[in-house]
């Protein structure tokens, strides 16, 4: 899960987005006759509504296939064409056409795969899915009742449209996020714990295989597919709807708790870092004033050190092993704008239990604000939207560890002297979550065969330290500051792996949905089963359609 945002942002983006399609445009215009242009030529005579090319004078995109990425890198790559197919045989139709011209493509969901590329494909066929977003149950009230998913929706209307069955699934806690990715790499819901992750709760896939049929993949019709679809990103096929399992819609209890910090500039100072000098210009006040707030409030008791809140997330992990229901993200965010990190901590108990036993230590601590309370999770996940905004450039990359308090300290260290050296790119926001992988939720991981990623309850319980950077909001405008912060962003993962390592504390897996595209997500699920997933790769895509050579975005086995 992405970490807090600390401001919600109103997107800038009509005048930007009208730029971008002039310059996409003279792009596509210049370099005519390649084999994209000429599959996108037979994509419009062949699916003709569906197909957006600029060389055909009816289909320029619209704007809004490329403002729902998540990430502005991804809006910037300028393919030859757009397609949004409206069934599974349009997609079938799309991949003969794409083999037969040799012409690359990327296949969109919800768009908030933070990597450039991929999930859109530079001079080839961006295919953007936004059409498959029915939900329907099936076998309803059966011992087989499931709900098929489209994999265009987005979790938030997926979520509403099984409210009046008083149904859920197992799906993406910001609203706005994807079925299609969420579930093909992983997928950690605010449930998981009780009922599993999103992926071992897929009990059948229709996807469209590389040789242009289309497939009902289950356990029972396909067992070795179905247990490399299950963690093996975009590499098998192209889904078009997912069924999963379905449970009874209930409340809960959670919300967001933020915690100023007291021991910053001792931290700081302790890490040969001198505070912000002083300029005379209007970032520099309001970083005066950022950091005279947040002594101010020190000063009146609203503080808590980075040890305590450190502590408090320690012991719940100890005690979330007693508790089912009990989950809780926690992490820090540096603002470059108001120079300051906060702490937070975004419980949720799933049987409703106000001010859970788990969550006592946390209860403790001073904090200046908290939303708990008994609520729909609709409310939870609009509130988990809040906190993520959406129109900025974005770093994303993860790790494991296992829970030890020192290497903790240490990896908050290696954040705060990295936040500091990237505190010249402007709007930077850098932040970081640990999610505690737990012995209940990987148990279910043995379901239906089990699933590709490689982990062992015996691993338990792990943590996912992952990290986000947001930066400059500017399309267009990224160049010298994308190369900074990827530096310095691999910077952390690499200095972060090295103590974990010499501590013993290191564990091998990446969860591919939280990655950097530099990370080796697949050899991080361990040999043996790195080495199947090419072998069922070879095996239903002998040609390698969406491997490297025609499908080169996204992770590749
Ligand atoms: C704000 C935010 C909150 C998040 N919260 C969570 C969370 O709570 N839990 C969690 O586990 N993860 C979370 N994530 C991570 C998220 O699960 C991944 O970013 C996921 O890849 C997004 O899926 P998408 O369909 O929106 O992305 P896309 O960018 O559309 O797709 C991502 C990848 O999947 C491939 N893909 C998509 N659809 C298909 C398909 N139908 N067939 C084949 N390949 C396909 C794409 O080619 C691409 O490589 C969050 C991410 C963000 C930005």
């Amino acid at each position: 899960m992405r970490v807090l945002s600390l401001f919600r942002v109103v997107l800038p983006l009509a005048i930007a987005s009208r730029s971008q399609a002039q310059s996409r445009d003279q792009a596509i215009l210049s370099d005519p006759d390649t084999a994209c242009h000429n599959a996108c030529r037979a994509l419009k005579s062949s699916l003709a509504t569906q197909t957006y090319h600029a060389l055909t004078p009816d289909s320029v995109p619209a704007p809004d296939l490329v403002s729902s990425f998540f990430a502005i890198q991804q809006r910037e790559i300028i393919p030859a064409c757009w397609l949004t197919p409206l069934s599974a045989q349009d997609v079938s139709t799309a991949i003969n056409i794409l083999k037969e011209y040799g012409c690359h493509f990327a296949v969109k969901s919800g768009g908030h795969g933070a990597s450039m590329g991929m999930s859109s494909s530079e001079g080839g066929v961006t295919i953007d899915m936004r059409m498959f977003d029915a939900v329907e149950i099936l076998e309803a009230g059966k011992e087989g009742e499931r709900a098929r998913i489209g994999t265009g929706g987005r979790w938030g209307e997926v979520y509403k449209k099984l409210e009046p069955y008083r149904k859920t699934v197992i799906g993406g806690r910001d609203p706005r996020v994807g079925v299609g990715g969420f579930l093909l790499g992983g997928g950690i819901s605010f449930i998981s714990r009780r009922y599993g992750w999103a992926l071992d709760n897929v009990v059948n896939y229709e996807v469209i295989i590389a040789n242009g049929s289309i497939s009902q993949i289950s356990q029972a019709t396909a067992p070795d597919l179905y247990w490399a679809l299950r963690g093996g990103g975009n590499n098998f096929g192209i889904v078009t709807h997912f069924d999963l399992a379905t449970y009874p819609l209930t409340q809960a209890w959670g919300g967001y708790n933020f915690y100023l910090l007291s021991d910053i500039p001792s931290r700081l100072s302790s890490l040969s870092i001198p505070p912000t000098p002083f300029t005379f210009t209007t970032s520099s006040l309001v970083q005066q004033v950022g950091n005279f707030v947040n002594w101010g409030a020190c000063k009146l008791g609203y503080c808590t050190t980075i040890t305590d809140w450190l502590n408090a997330y320690l012991s719940i992990l100890e005690k979330e092993q007693y508790d089912i229901d009990t989950q809780v993200i926690a992490g820090i965010a540096y603002s470059s704008d108001l120079d300051i990190y906060i702490a937070c901590a975004n419980p949720i108990h799933a049987k409703a239990v106000p001010n859970p036993r788990a969550f006592a230590a946390f209860k403790k601590l001073p904090h200046v604000y908290s939303s708990n309370r008994i609520a729909n999770y609709s409310t939870f996940h609009k509130e988990l939207h809040d906190w993520n905004a959406d129109g900025y450039r974005q770093f994303w990359a993860t790790l494991t560890i296992k829970p030890n308090s020192t290497l903790m300290q240490n990896l908050i260290s290696i954040f705060i002297q990295e936040s500091q050296s990237l505190k010249q790119v402007k709007n930077v926001l850098p932040s970081f979550v640990f999610q505690a992988i737990t012995a209940d939720e990987i148990l279910h991981m043995s379901r239906n065969g089990g699933n590709s990623l490689g982990l062992s309850d015996s691993d338990a319980p792990i943590l996912t330290y992952s990290f986000t950077i947001l930066y400059s909001k500017i399309e267009g405008g990224g160049g010298g500051e994308d190369r900074v912060i990827q530096e310095g962003g691999r910077r952390i993962v690499e200095r972060s792996e090295r103590v974990a390592k010499e501590m013993g504390l290191w564990h091998p897996f990446i969860y591919l949905n939280y990655a950097d595209i530099s990370q080796d997500v697949f050899s991080s699920y361990g040999t043996e089963n790195h080495r199947k997933l090419k072998e069922v790769q070879k095996k239903w895509d002998p040609e390698g359609v969406f491997g490297k050579r025609l499908q080169p975005g996204g992770f590749k086995v």
